[in-house]
């Protein structure tokens, strides 16, 4: 079996590697997408971010969706030929903070494609994967497996929604437009946002933006005043989804909040600076959102449902052995939102 393998920066490759036949408990998943995100692109240009760093090979990517080929022993609920989608995370259930409730913040995650644990957890872009039978769920008929791929980040975006509560009625503000930015405009409107805007610093995502729902879309290299309605008094919006991880962009929103809004930070910034007195004075709460848990399965859900639609942001789809055209074309913001690889 072949799969999509990271030496080190810009040395991907395919690669043959293991594929064994699943144990007890276990399914081996053909997989037929897979969503290629910013960490994986981080791996590809950088060799990881912050102190995760590739020490060994490593498969990439975690949004997988595919058949099931073999179910091991016990797995009576995945039929070969099942279509799943697979669940990329794997905490531990035991540890203190599975027991509370907080499965994303598990001690012993094992997270495919991830470099944070040694020896790396390897990823999904391959032609089979062997996964435990609780990480392989079955997905509604009308979903396609591209879109099913996209569960994951969608996952990400649902567990921020959560962590700003009630969104019914609220004037939201995005910040950052990739993909996580663009799923946030689908989640804000599902969850019944007033009024969406969105800001970027390029064109193309901003388009896509508009066309998932955004009220407004605003690039803020060539209309920054164009945010000027939305500083009267002491600012408006009730939300802030800030999904860059860019310091200027979350900078830049302070003005725009109103007292007691909410900022739930998506982005991975590294260090930043912050008007810590904005915050106290304006009452703001500053909220970290990370991966996310029992929204994966509603994530699949409301695609399969048809009550949110991922299909505007899969840009392109290429065979997983132009892994690095791939890589390349996902890699520019003019061109792509979301790239997948097929299997
Ligand atoms: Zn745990």
């Amino acid at each position: 079996m072949r799969a999509v393998v990271i030496h080190a920066p810009k040395d991907l490759r395919i690669d043959q590697f293991p594929d064994p036949a699943p144990g007890p408990g276990e399914v081996r998943v053909k997989i037929v997408a897979g969503g290629i995100c910013g960490s994986d692109l981080h791996y590809y240009h950088h060799g990881g971010f912050g102190t995760v760093r590739i020490r060994e090979p490593m498969a990439l990517g975690h949004e997988i969706a595919g058949v099931v080929a073999t179910a091991g022993e016990g797995v009576t609920h995945l039929a070969p030929g099942t279509r799943v989608a697979v669940n990329p995370s794997r905490p531990c259930g035991l540890c203190i903070h599975c027991r509370e409730g907080m499965r994303n913040q598990c001690l012993d995650m094992r997270f495919m494609g991830s470099a944070m644990r040694n020896p790396h957890v390897q990823g999904g872009f391959r032609e089979h994967v062997t996964v435990e039978a609780a990480q392989a769920i079955p997905i509604a008929k009308q979903l396609s497996l591209p879109e099913a791929a996209m569960a994951e980040p969608l996952a990400v975006c649902l567990h921020a929604a959560n962590q700003a509560g009630q969104l019914m009625g609220k004037r939201v503000l995005i910040t950052g437009c990739g993909p996580i930015g663009a799923l946030m405009v689908v989640v804000a409107r599902y969850s019944g946002a007033a009024e969406i805007v969105v800001t970027d610093v390029a064109e193309a995502p901003l388009a896509v933006a508009r066309k998932l729902g955004a009220s407004h879309a605003i690039n803020v290299v060539t209309q920054v005043a164009a945010l000027d309605p939305w500083r009267a008094g002491k600012g408006s919006f009730d939300v802030l989804f800030e999904a860059s991880g860019n310091q200027a962009a979350l900078r830049l929103a302070f003005d725009l909040l109103r007292p007691r809004a909410t900022i739930v930070q998506l982005g991975l910034g590294g260090e930043m600076t912050l008007p810590v007195n904005s915050i106290v004075t304006k009452e703001l709460q500053l909220r970290g959102t990370f991966r996310f848990d029992a929204e994966f399965e509603l994530a699949l859900r409301l695609m399969g449902e048809g009550r949110l639609d991922v299909k505007p942001l899969i840009t392109a789809s290429l065979p997983f052995d132009e892994a690095v055209e791939a890589f390349e074309l996902a890699s520019d913001r003019a061109s792509s939102m979301k790239v997948q690889l097929t299997f």
